[in-house]
């Protein structure tokens, strides 16, 4: 009886750790912590920053 108990522990326990990783943006089954869609989102992101980043640059330029 208590073999039992023990084996219905153990696999509670497996069945918990197996669970599908999730992405940490929109919770969404994912291999990656964040998905691929969230992924490019975050990287548009910069890139917008980036080109914001190259305006000022230019407005720089041009002023002088
Ligand atoms: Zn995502």
């Amino acid at each position: 009886m208590a073999e039992t108990k023990d084996k219905n522990g153990e696999k509670g326990e497996k069945s918990e750790e197996s669970k599908p990783h999730v992405c940490s943006m929109c919770a969404r089954p994912s291999d990656t912590v964040i998905c691929l869609q969230c992924e490019a989102k975050v990287r548009g992101e910069v890139l917008e920053h980036n080109k914001d980043v190259n305006k000022a640059g230019r407005t720089d330029t041009g002023r002088r």
